[in-house]
């Protein structure tokens, strides 16, 4: 079996004030391959960080399961959990809040060597706070200084450095390009590409939108409101988008492909991101989608699979639902 994350029917509320629930993760399921990247992609707001956080153990889950390597990481003793999350680690969206800003890299990338206590010398400690640093392109000269002496780019490999101190199998990206310039988000895509390949590793990388995640994951999920809505390989979901709000997403970003340019129009999504307080009824996506009807309002859409591991929750897809009149009319754009 080549699955090394099973997420099944994962769920993740909040309980706020007044009996009120913040249902953040609403029910995903799906699994990754070792050795692949996985995208996770959603509007901010959609739960994509807190699914990250809880499949990693970090927050209790309220519902469903997370299974690495088939163990249930929710079912841990602490120090269980404190010796299995070797093996996951995280790199988070903003490295400089990741980072303490009163240790030196040294001493950032050193922390979690000394929790797990895995180095008995000081000498060898060193050494392989060295190596981290070289195999993020940066050197031992930076090992002394602290983070606000970096620039953006190279404080998320002072991240990524940590992140790998443990020897992960695992990694999830939370948005690791997100906070920095454009002009430096393609050499921290490559560096985690060329770490993927030299050492194995398995990302679930987490983004809010697809331009970058459709070249880098083999497969990709979208997220709307705590919810799954499409799943499917990177080239499916570029080429035969099935659900209204993918469909949105791409339509969102600039391709180069003028043949595709020309079939694909600019899809403005209306209204904001609904509260996952008080999540629509039916579809969640119903308040924002053109084609929504009746039906939609009401009958939550299941999830499907259509041609070729190609998973979509929508009713456009399913036979048995009769699409009634549109509850909008459709804006050109
Ligand atoms: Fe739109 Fe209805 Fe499909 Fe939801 S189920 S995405 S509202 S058409
Ligand atoms: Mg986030």
């Amino acid at each position: 079996d080549d699955k090394i994350l099973e997420v099944k029917a994962l769920q993740k509320h909040f309980s706020l004030e007044r009996n009120q629930t913040l249902k953040a993760v609403n029910g995903i399921s799906f699994d990754v391959k070792k050795g692949e990247t996985f995208g996770l992609v959603g509007e901010s707001g959609c739960g994509k960080s807190t699914a990250g956080r809880t499949i990693m153990g970090l927050y209790n889950r309220s519902g469903g399961e997370v299974l690495f390597k088939g163990q249930d990481v929710h079912k841990k003793t602490d120090k269980e959990r404190h010796q299995f999350l070797r093996q996951m680690q995280m790199i988070f969206q903003d490295p400089y809040a990741s980072l303490n800003p009163r240790s030196t890299v040294y001493e950032i990338i050193a922390e979690p060597l000394l929790v797990h206590e895995i180095y008995q010398s000081k000498k060898e400690l060193s050494a392989k706070i060295y190596e981290l640093l070289e195999s993020v392109g940066l050197n031992r000269d930076h090992a002394n200084r602290y983070p606000h002496e970096f620039s953006g780019g190279q404080r998320q490999r002072i991240g990524i450095a940590r992140a790998l101190a443990l020897d992960p199998e695992f990694i999830i990206c939370d948005e690791p390009i997100s906070a920095l310039d454009v002009s430096v988000q393609a050499s921290v895509v490559k560096l985690l590409q060329r770490l993927q390949k030299e050492k194995g590793f398995t990302y679930l990388f987490i983004a809010h939108d697809l331009s970058m995640v459709k070249y880098i994951s083999s497969r990709i999920a979208v997220m709307y409101l705590g919810k799954i809505v499409e799943l499917t390989t990177s080239e499916q979901l570029y080429h035969n988008p099935l659900h209204p709000y993918t469909q949105a997403l791409l339509s969102a970003i600039p391709i180069p492909d003028p043949d595709i340019e020309e079939a694909r129009r600019r899809i403005i999504l209306e209204g904001e991101l609904p509260s996952p307080i008080d999540p629509p009824t039916g579809c969640v996506f119903h308040t924002r989608c053109a084609h929504a009807c009746e039906a939609c309002v009401t009958v939550e859409p299941t999830w499907r699979e259509q041609e070729g591991e190609h998973f979509v929750a929508c009713h456009l897809m399913d036979d048995s639902i009769e699409m009634g009149k549109p509850l909008r009319v459709q804006q050109e754009v």
